[in-house]
């Protein structure tokens, strides 16, 4: 499979397959949950469909990824999360973790919070710390980490090496057949939640994850339908995108049957 722009537009329909099929599939599982623990178990199902939809595509391409466990590089770059992303990982930690153990982590994501508050959207991507769930070098939230995480292949570990060590360095580093792949399987989760009524917005992911481990109502309002974490946890948007008019205009087209 070629990754030029010829290889690309031969994965057109299959783009297409992969946004449909997702939406459809998702959607028709959430319409069958009703609990908030099945909810969960819905949104643990569709990021692992994101998964596999992405490493499908790697194997048939046989493009040589560079990924490997124990390098986090990209572990280090900002990511926008959904409301249903954070909540999963936050019923993971407590599962997993003891009530302390919870609590020394919501501690650290208020204070990443709070150091991020000020800052705009380019400053916020400037911003090289850790990944809060990051430990030892490994992701302590394997099972239930994001899409985002769960769609970014590397083929060039030495610029993973530079980007990390001077935020001013940027390299093209990702394989666009397998970004493709995985954008249309994220769109097709994110329209499935957004046309079934759920929480679309993104997130700041130390930001809502302060609030999911804090504020006992978040999982609430996310089966209810409302939006879940507050304003100033929401991701920053460049100058002149507004994210709640974007996703006014999503629901609107989803409503009228989006292609
Ligand atoms: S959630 Fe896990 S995989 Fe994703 S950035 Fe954090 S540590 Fe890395």
């Amino acid at each position: 499979m070629s990754t030029g722009k010829d290889g690309k537009e031969a994965m057109r329909p299959v783009l297409s397959a992969v946004y449909h099929g997702t939406r459809e599939t998702v959607g028709a599982a959430l319409a069958g949950a009703e609990s908030a623990g099945a909810l969960l178990a819905v949104v643990q199902a569709a990021l692992q469909h994101v998964e596999e939809s992405v490493n499908g595509v790697r194997r048939e391409s046989g493009v040589a990824t560079a990924c490997a466990v124990g390098c986090s590089f990209c572990c280090w770059l900002n990511i926008d999360v959904l409301a249903h992303e954070v909540l999963l990982m936050a019923a993971y930690v407590k599962a997993h973790r003891t009530p302390w153990e919870v609590e020394e982590l919501a501690a650290a994501a208020v204070v990443r919070r709070d150091e991020r508050a000020g800052l705009d959207h380019g400053a916020r991507q400037r911003v090289r710390k850790p990944c809060l769930l990051l430990d030892d070098a490994v992701c302590s939230v394997y099972p239930v980490r994001p899409g985002a995480c769960r769609r970014y292949w590397s083929g060039d570990l030495e610029a993973c090496h530079a980007m990390w060590e001077d935020p001013e360095v940027t390299a093209s580093v990702e394989f666009p057949l397998l970004q493709e792949t995985g954008r249309a399987a994220a769109a097709g989760v994110h329209h499935a939640f957004v046309g079934a009524g759920y929480d679309g917005c993104f997130y700041d992911l130390p930001s809502a994850l302060a609030e999911a481990l804090t504020d006992p109502g978040c999982l609430e309002r996310w089966c209810g339908g409302q939006k879940v974490f507050s304003e100033g946890a929401e991701t920053r948007t460049p100058e002149g995108f507004r994210q709640a008019e974007a996703l006014e205009r999503l629901r609107r087209e989803l409503g009228r049957g989006m292609e």
